[in-house]
């Protein structure tokens, strides 16, 4: 029998959404943490259910030939990455298989068919520090210091590291000046359970481009005590371009409120983003890059808005939408879910006008200061959620669409928003997917309704963890 705390010995096979080796012992199933596909290991059962159990790695008796030292002390009991010990090799292939799993398994596509429209994933050269934006939680310590790093998988705990590997390393500085202000003035940390307490998070966000930093303090209160001084010593510190406080009352997991203050500088910082010419066929983008880019866009960034967090990777992301939107010039585009107007701005130079639509009013308002910034003037921008304005707008015969490009969050798009992509038929559909389980089934609904995937290229948006961004481009049928 497989009961709780038995050892045994597992050959890991697969990966499981959350970064977990799947492995079989006597055909019984464990998911087991840490542990890599081509690891033989001994295992300790944690969990025993009736058809699959967990278990955590006693002993690696063969590692995996994708098995590496990871340079993080902490990978193994932070949240953030699940594979840091993997090859990036591996990872990228890890990622690939997912991708193409889902639109099997999920999408319903045929394997060969698959195939024959899958590119290879776009990886990184250093896959370390890519990080624009990190929050990171406080908390109290054992020894009843105020502490700060990230959330141990699955739970509320939180481990001090101050220098994520992933992240830039102006954070520890920053996070170093917070730490002391709240010592001296004897600021209380944010107590998830007692809800007192001031601060809760700090975001900090760097424009790799230009180098300008923000800090946007996330606090239990309206205001925080000594607010000035704190916010002149992080205006001191290099690049320090905004210092602002979120409002955050709530007794939420959810780390942002809805109200932003600035306490020192401008409420905005800027970032800037190459544009590249892929030209036909497959990108190949060691040549690309070398090359001068066809154009660059200067972006606003508020504290509450959503922007992409791996700015090199991004280049490639939205020059590769630009590239499958296959623009003339001519096209009315319509960019779904398009936060502060990046891809809207990175297509609206091909396009004869671009319609964005999101639901974030502060990055709606920064969409169009970015607009006007890059004397862009044939890009609009509407708040709303995209499943009720589309309908409306459509049903009122204000829209149509000659290109569709949808960048939803993880949980896809809604079928109200989908039907009506379908009833407006435009030519091409480019589809940009942070979760392949919502891309693959969304593919299933637009391709029963008349379209046909052409091309899908993986991009990894965020090496050392399970995710994986990908591109789609889908065609009518005629
Ligand atoms: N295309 C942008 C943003 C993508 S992230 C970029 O690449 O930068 C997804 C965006 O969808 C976020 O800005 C989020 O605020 C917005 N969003 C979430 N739900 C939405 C909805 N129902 N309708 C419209 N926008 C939504």
């Amino acid at each position: 029998m497989f009961d709780k705390n038995r050892l045994v010995k597992v050959s890991i096979t697969d990966l499981s959404d959350e970064g977990m080796g799947i492995g079989k012992a006597d055909g019984y199933t464990l998911f087991v943490k840490d542990a890599i596909p081509g690891d033989e290991i001994e295992a300790r059962i944690t969990k025993a259910k009736k058809n699959y159990g967990f278990a955590r790695v006693e002993k690696v008796i063969t590692p995996s030939p994708f098995r590496v030292e990871a340079p993080c002390p902490y990978h193994r009991s932070c949240g953030g990455c699940q594979i840091q010990a993997m090859s990036y090799e591996g990872q990228l292939k890890f990622k690939e298989q997912k991708v193409r799993n889902d639109l099997i398994r999920i999408g319903g596509f045929d394997e060969a068919f698959i195939d024959s429209v899958m590119e290879p994933i776009v990886g990184m050269d250093d896959p370390f520090r890519y990080r624009n934006k990190a929050q990171f939680p406080f908390g109290t310590g054992n020894d009843g210091s105020v502490i700060t790093g990230f959330y141990a998988g699955r739970t509320h705990s939180i481990i001090a590291n101050t220098d994520c590997a992933l992240g830039v390393p102006e954070n520890e500085e920053i996070l170093k000046v917070i730490l002391q202000f709240m010592k001296e003035f004897h600021i209380q940390p944010y107590n998830e359970e007692t809800h007192k307490g001031y601060i809760r998070h700090a975001l900090i966000r760097k424009g790799f481009a230009s180098g300008q930093m923000m800090v946007c303090l996330v606090v239990n209160d309206d205001k925080l005590p000594k607010e000035e001084v704190l916010a002149k010593r992080l205006m001191a510190l290099p690049g320090m371009t905004n210092v602002s406080l979120n409002v955050n009352k709530e007794a939420t997991n959810v780390i942002m409120g809805t109200k932003t203050r600035t306490l020192s500088g401008e409420p905005v910082i800027e970032d800037t983003l190459r544009i590249y010419e892929l030209g036909e066929g497959v990108a190949d983008f060691q040549t690309v890059l070398g090359k001068e880019p066809a154009g660059q866009v200067r972006f606003r960034i508020s504290p509450l808005s959503f922007y992409q967090v791996n700015p090199v990777q991004t280049e490639k992301l939205y020059s590769l939408a630009l590239n499958y939107a296959g623009l003339t010039g001519q096209e009315t585009v319509l960019d779904l879910y398009c936060g502060i107007g990046t891809i809207s701005l990175f297509l609206a130079g091909k396009a004869g006008k671009v319609l964005g639509i999101e639901t974030i009013d502060d990055a709606v308002r920064d969409a169009r200061e970015n607009a006007r910034i890059n004397h862009i003037e044939n890009a609009e921008f509407i708040t709303g959620n995209a499943e009720e304005v589309l309908p409306r707008m459509y049903n009122e015969g204000k829209l149509s669409a000659d290109v569709i490009v949808t960048d939803p969050p993880r949980k896809g798009c809604d079928e109200a928003c989908l039907n009506t992509i379908l009833s407006l038929e435009p030519k091409r559909i480019v589809y940009v997917s942070c979760d392949p389980a919502t891309l693959s089934r969304d593919l299933k609904i637009l391709c029963d309704g008349g379209y046909r995937l052409e091309r899908v290229r993986p991009v990894d948006q965020f090496p050392h963890t399970v995710h994986v961004e990908t591109v789609c481009l889908l065609t009518l049928n005629l």
